[in-house]
Formats: structure tokens, sequence, C-alpha cells
């Protein structure tokens, strides 16, 4: 099959929810991507941010194939030697949370999470932010705030509610004595890469502890080194009651997990479940991913060189850009203007970036993306950027 062929098929059969790039990627190494025709491509996407480890790791690989060989699947109520390595490892990433609920995508996670509020608190209702992005699934969904998402799928999940992110005043009106939770992400992704501050993070804790209601982190995209700490709340000195992540959890095999705090009561058998959560050869992938994570220093490595992208793209002058922000190796750029034929030119040139919403150029690359790569991607991003690029949508 050539290249062509593979495109045609593809767009022949999809169920039609993706918008297709005109572009086979066959293999990947490092922050590389290769096409069908061997060349090149430098990945600032990670898959939407799950390829922290860069493409096909050695270590990630052979735990695949050493487990595929022993055990694939076993239901989580019989006990497993990769599963209990991998609770015993998560739970050490981070303070207070010891116990894990393993399922197999982000909004799964995220779903594990507010039911989870809802049976531990015996209340209904949830505060999110806007702007937030928090899955596809109905509770998620009706957490995600962006009507784009939403548009065409009402009736959502009764009781959600979004108040606006980094406001603290709007968040102390909005939790009561009903609310079951409150959940943030610690940037928003989707929403156009905008970090959460200390003091809403905090205030966040705050409110939740005096109203009796829960708070649930959402790390799926800023976990695992990302923002330059192993997950972004740790920047603020916080613990949350959920904790949910995915992505990069299991070094591109899909895997998500809910981190579960002291205060989450009534989880008892049968409460929540899932077929293939927690499966063997998820959790060895998880361990060897998160093992070489540790071993490989990512989130020290996302910090250092977060900061050195950050500072170069800082230097970029151009009229078209109005702010570069991020945390870590979570870097937004907005525009003034539309930025589809941004990323368009930027992916004739070999590099896969991302959008975030209309104005924002997203860059989420490998954690093991190299300085040279690094220097690489600048100097196309200052040819790019500057130029007058104009949609040929409208
Ligand atoms: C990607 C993402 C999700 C959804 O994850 P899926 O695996 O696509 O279901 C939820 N929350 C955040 C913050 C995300 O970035």
């Amino acid at each position: 099959m050539n290249a062509q062929q593979i495109i045609d098929i593809e767009n022949k059969h999809t169920s039609g929810t993706y918008a297709k790039q005109p572009l086979v990627i066959v293999r990947g190494k490092g922050a590389l991507l290769f096409d069908a025709n061997g060349e090149e491509y430098l990945d600032c996407s990670s898959g939407h941010g799950v390829a922290n480890l860069g493409h096909a790791h050695p270590k990630v690989a052979e735990a695949i194939y050493k487990q595929a060989n022993t055990l694939i699947t076993l239901f989580e109520s019989f006990p497993n030697d990769q599963r209990a390595t991998l609770m015993e490892k998560i739970t050490s990433l981070v303070d207070g949370l010891d116990r894990v609920f393993f399922c197999n995508s982000g909004t799964e996670a995220v779903e594990a999470a507010l039911k989870f509020s809802r049976i531990s608190t015996g209340r209904k209702n949830v505060v999110a932010a806007m702007r937030a992005f928090h899955g596809r699934t109905f509770g998620s969904l009706s957490a995600t705030f962006n009507k784009k998402y939403r548009e065409g799928f009402e009736p959502l999940v009764p009781g959600f509610s979004h108040v606006a992110y980094n406001n603290i005043e709007a968040l102390d009106k909005a939790v009561t004595n009903e609310t079951a939770a409150v959940i943030l992400e610690m940037v928003q992704g989707e929403g156009g890469v905008y970090p959460a501050n200390a003091e809403y993070v905090q205030a966040a804790r705050r409110i939740c502890d005096e109203r009796g209601a829960l708070f649930i982190v959402d790390e799926i995209q800023t976990g695992f080194g990302r923002t330059g700490k192993m997950f972004a709340i740790q920047h603020f000195g916080v613990t949350p009651d959920l904790l949910t992540c995915a992505k990069s959890l299991a070094g591109g095999v899909p895997m998500g997990a809910v981190l579960i705090g002291h205060n989450v009561k009534n989880l008892t058998p049968g409460v929540h479940g899932s077929t293939f959560g927690g499966n063997p050869l998820a959790c060895a992938a998880a361990v060897a991913a998160l093992t070489a994570i540790e071993e490989e220093d990512l989130a020290g490595q996302a910090a250092a060189k977060g900061k050195y992208l950050m500072d170069k793209l800082k230097k970029i002058e151009s009229p078209n850009i109005r702010e570069v922000r991020g945390m870590g190796l979570m870097i937004g750029i907005e525009m003034k203007q539309k930025v589809v034929p941004y990323i368009r030119e930027l992916q004739d040139l070999h590099i896969i970036a991302l959008n975030a919403g209309m104005t924002v150029v997203r860059l989420l690359p490998p954690l093991v993306i190299t300085y040279q790569q690094i220097d690489h991607l600048v100097d196309v991003l200052s040819e790019v950027l500057t130029k007058n690029l104009v949609s040929e949508e409208n």
C-alpha cells in the first residue's frame, strides 16, 4: 500500500469524526516521526501529550513484549504482580493519595472521579471551570465547557456548573454545602494553555474543605513530568482528593487512573469497575514508563527545556504574537489571528504542532526532545509566525 492508497482507504471508511491530515505516519523514534516515504518530522504534539517518553522507547517496548508473552488480560478481582508493582509505584509519586482505580482512557478516569465524588459525598453538584476540557463521554462532557464539544448532545448530566478560571471569588460563590466536587485542570490544555496560579489552587482546596466538597484535579495532560514536576499540582503545595491521569501513564499504551485520597469514602465492591482496567499488559507498560520517567528525570528535563524554549519564543519579534505562556514543556503561543494556516505551514516544514482553540499554537513535544531539536523548532517558528497567513476557511 502506498501513501495515497492508505489515505484513500481511511477517508472512505473513517467515522468522519476526525479532520484527517494528508500525512501517513508509520514509525517514530524519540521526538521524531517518519512518514511512509521515510521523511522525518519533529513531533511537537506527542499525540496530545501521550508520548512524554518519546516514540518507541526501548524499555517500554521490551516490557510490552515480555508481558504479552506472559499474561495480557486479568480482571482486577485477581491480584497480579505487575498491577501490584504499579499500584505501589504510582501511589508513591504524590503524597496523600494511597489508593488507585485503573481504567483505559482519560475520559474514563474523569467519569470514575465524578462517580466517586457523588457516592462519597451523597451530593450531586459539580463545579468546573470555563474553558475546561475533561473528555467526551457524558459525565466528563458535562464538566467540559466549550459548546463545540457539547452541542447536539444535550441533555447532559444535571448538576454541573462552570465558573471563571483563576477567579477565587467566583469559585467561592459557586461551591455550596451541596457541591460534591470541584474539578480543575492545573494548566488548561485544550482551552488554550492557561496555567493556574498558586493562590487559586490553594483557595480551591480551602473552599472544598470548608464546604465538604471533594477536590478533583485533572492531570491527564499535565501529568508525568510535562510541566516540570511529576504532577502539576506539586507546583502549588496542595493535595487533591482525586487526581485523574491517563495519556502518558503507560508510555502510549491506553491506560487511565484515578489516584484517591483519604476523604473519598464508600468505594465498595461493585460500585464501579472496568473490564480492561488494570490489565497486566498496560500495567507492565506503565511500570516501565514510570521507571524511565524517573530514571531519566523527565520532570527536571521538562523544567529546563521548557525554560530554554520559552525564553527563545519570547524573543521572537512578530506583530502576530499576542502572548507566549505555559508551564514546563506545555507551551501556548497566542496569535492575533486564526492558527490553522500556521499549523499547516509548520507541517509543510516538517514540524507537527497542535492548536488549542482558534488562536493558540500549542507545543507539547516529547520531554526527550533534544536542545538541537528545540533550536531547530525555534528557527522554523521564527520564520513561520512572523508571516501573515490568512485562514482559507473564511
Ligand atoms: C485528553 C484529556 C482528557 C480526555 O482524555 P481521553 O483519553 O481522550 O478520553 C481529559 N482531560 C484532559 C485535561 C485532557 O487533556
